[in-house]
């Protein structure tokens, strides 16, 4: 049961900022309460205020200027997957939030919460990661901007500071040439295995490619080594390089044993799902 809670709505990041510094660890952050209602049902979160940040304007925004898109941190996951921009210039993070969760959580849940809860079980961390996408962070005191990688700290861990709060996630777009793809796999809601590519190819190598893989770990990670190392590969060359580094992506991505599968399996899986979302990048590439 719920214990009985104080409700601030600020209209502003500076009223929401002064309000999180005012109460300290007595208040929390609310968006869409996805996971925030049911950790504090079920015993395993206290609080006593809850600053609820849906009032300001400036975070429910997607705009779009001359090489990203700016998505305000309360945007829905429902929101992204059927938004004409996210489709058109980040195709790959519209077909991950459609896949996410149920129609439930994806109305009722927020991108902001989303990474800023950095659950290692979830989806758009992962696919953002391949657009080189930042977070603006607000507070009372201004705002400073951050690589997505460098906000992903640990499982459940980020580099939000106590009065800090997510404010928008800036998407690039992809060089031109570039096309992307997203996969997941999920035996629940959540998924088990998340990995995201994106390539561009010339004369049937590749040019330049991207790979991230998120849900293994404890945070989503792009794999900037394994990408050097498939430059200049066909595909079907760059697909027996990437199963050859099971070792070296055992190491950085650190999986464990879970109910979801050992550990062996998750790395067995990335590897065989890096290869087939790239492929399914260089064929989008090529058409
Ligand atoms: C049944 C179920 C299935 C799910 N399946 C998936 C899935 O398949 N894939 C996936 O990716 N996710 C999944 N999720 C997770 C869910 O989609 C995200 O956690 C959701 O987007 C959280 O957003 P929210 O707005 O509800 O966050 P809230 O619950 O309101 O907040 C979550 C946390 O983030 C903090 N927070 C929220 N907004 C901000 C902000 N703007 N700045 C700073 N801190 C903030 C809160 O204080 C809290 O700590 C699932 C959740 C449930 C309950």
């Amino acid at each position: 049961m719920l214990q009985r809670l104080q409700l601030i709505q600020p209209t502003t990041i500076a009223e929401a900022s002064a309000a999180l510094a005012d109460l300290g660890e007595g208040a929390k952050i609310y968006a869409g309460g996805a996971e925030l209602l049911l950790l504090l049902r079920n015993g395993l979160l206290e609080t006593e205020t809850l600053v609820d940040v849906k009032k300001i304007d400036r975070l429910h925004r997607i705009t779009m200027d001359t090489n990203a898109i700016r998505v305000g941190a309360c945007v829905s996951h429902q929101e992204l997957a059927s938004h004409p921009l996210i489709r058109q210039h980040a195709p790959a993070l519209a077909y991950a939030e459609s896949h996410l969760a149920n129609v439930r959580v994806r109305n009722q849940g927020t991108l902001g919460g989303n990474l800023a809860f950095n659950d290692p079980h979830s989806d758009p961390g992962t696919v953002l990661l391949v657009h080189d996408a930042a977070v603006v962070l607000g507070s009372s005191q201004g705002e400073r901007k951050l690589p997505l990688a460098d906000f992903f700290v640990d499982m459940y861990a980020t580099a939000l500071q106590p009065s800090e709060l997510l404010v928008e996630v800036e998407v690039p777009f992809l060089p031109s040439g570039m096309k992307s793809g997203y996969q997941r796999l999920h035996r629940y809601q959540r998924p088990t295995l998340g990995v995201a590519a994106a390539v561009r190819m010339n004369s049937g190598a590749v040019e330049e490619a991207r790979l991230a893989v998120g849900c293994v770990g404890p945070k989503s990670l792009r794999l900037t080594d394994l990408e050097a190392k498939i430059k200049g590969a066909t595909i079907d060359g760059a697909k027996s390089i990437i199963s050859e580094e099971k070792s070296k992506l055992r190491e950085l991505i650190r999986p464990v044993d879970d109910l979801l599968g050992s550990a062996d399996y998750k790395l067995y899986m990335t590897t065989v799902m890096l290869g087939d979302v790239l492929g399914e990048a260089v064929e989008k590439a090529l058409s």
